[in-house]
């Protein structure tokens, strides 16, 4: 095969701590011969009243039975927000414009930067709900012996992942100052990704911070940097700990393409190339 690829995405699942979690309606092979055997009625080539007819008489049912093995095909209903399971951020979500220019939504991410070279930042230290500084990416890239590089997909491990079905995922993990997102921007990121479930801190933390201070910069400031300056960033990524080492391998994170979204689910993968050392 030549290459190994570890999966960086958190299933899209109705079980887990957000108030916003996914519904899935699962309809199984038994119930889609059912629904499936009401196609007819859709059958256009004739008047509603004539297809109901020839429906009740058998005619343009198709019974259980019938199917293959009695059954037909298995589909998903799934409701749920952009925001939910491993996704890209768009700089639409942050505002309007970025840069002084409108923002890009989802559909409009150039790919490029969407597959490029990862490395990784050990954050697994960091105190839940504490601020990664500048300093805290110089000294992670230095334990690494690795400098950053235009394009590169910086990838943040927290280790939040362990616990994603757990009410703590909501809190427990470091998250970006807004200097460390302007620090990697400046280095020409355009990507970075976190496994946790968000780049700022939980919403809790910010809105103690702000009720006592009525201080704006409290709010979202990771998020926000993306209006002053263009980046995405990808949330809720998973198993960055099972990438044997801290660079030297592909990220690829293509968004599903939501017509004017501000961010679209994605399936992040490490790809390792087992010629190349
Ligand atoms: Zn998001």
């Amino acid at each position: 095969m030549g290459c190994e690829i570890i999966d960086l995405s958190l299933s899209i699942s109705p079980v887990g701590p957000e108030h916003d979690q996914p519904k899935i309606k699962y309809t199984d092979h038994k119930k889609g011969a059912f629904l499936l055997g009401l196609a007819g009625l859709l059958y256009k080539k004739e008047s509603l009243l004539k297809r109901l007819f020839l429906w009740l008489i058998g005619k343009y049912r198709i019974k259980t039975d019938e199917w293959p093995d009695g059954m037909a095909l298995a589909f998903e209903d799934v409701r749920m927000d952009t925001h939910a399971g491993t996704h890209l951020d768009a700089p639409w979500h942050f505002g309007p414009t970025s840069e002084g220019k409108r923002a890009k939504t989802i559909d409009e991410i150039p790919l490029e930067w969407c597959f490029s070279d990862g490395v990784i930042l050990d954050m697994r230290e960091k105190e839940p709900g504490s601020l990664i500084s500048p300093l805290d990416i110089e000294n992670a890239l230095q334990k690494i012996g690795y400098q950053i590089k235009p394009y590169d997909i910086v990838l943040i491990m927290t280790g939040a992942d362990k616990y994603s079905k757990e009410k703590r995922y909501l809190t427990d993990y470091p998250a970006l100052s807004q200097e460390a997102v302007f620090w990697l921007i400046d280095k020409g990121i355009k990507i970075i990704g976190i496994d946790s479930v968000g780049f700022d801190r939980g919403w809790g933390m910010m809105f103690s911070d702000y009720i006592k201070t009525r201080d704006k910069s409290s709010l979202w400031p990771a998020h926000f940097a993306g209006r002053k300056r263009e980046y995405c960033h990808i949330e809720k990524m998973a198993n960055i700990n099972k990438i044997p080492k801290p660079y030297g391998f592909k990220v690829a994170c293509f968004p599903v393409k939501v017509e004017r979204g501000s961010a679209g689910w994605c399936r992040a993968v490490a790809i390792l190339d087992e010629n190349r050392e």
